[in-house]
């Protein structure tokens, strides 16, 4: 599983990039978003999403749908 990040509510502050343990949260042309190949939701690292514990905009981050 992995979690995307909704375009309309980023403000792109960039407050999840450095916390993502696997990297996978990319920036390209002021746009944020996240690599469901690499997002391991954090499991191996830590109890929760570490990108939704520091993003300012409530469900900004959210699961991935199936
Ligand atoms: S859930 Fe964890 S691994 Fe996935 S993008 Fe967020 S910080 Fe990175
Ligand atoms: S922390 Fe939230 S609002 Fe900030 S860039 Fe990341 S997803 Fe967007």
């Amino acid at each position: 599983m992995a979690m995307t990040i909704i375009a309309d509510e980023c403000t792109a502050c960039g407050d999840c990039k450095p916390v993502c343990p696997t990297k996978s949260i990319l920036v390209r042309k002021g746009v944020f978003t996240i690599d469901a190949r690499t997002c391991t939701e954090c499991e191996d690292d830590s109890d929760e999403p570490q990108c939704i514990l520091v993003c300012p905009v409530d469900n900004c981050i959210v699961p991935l749908a199936a």
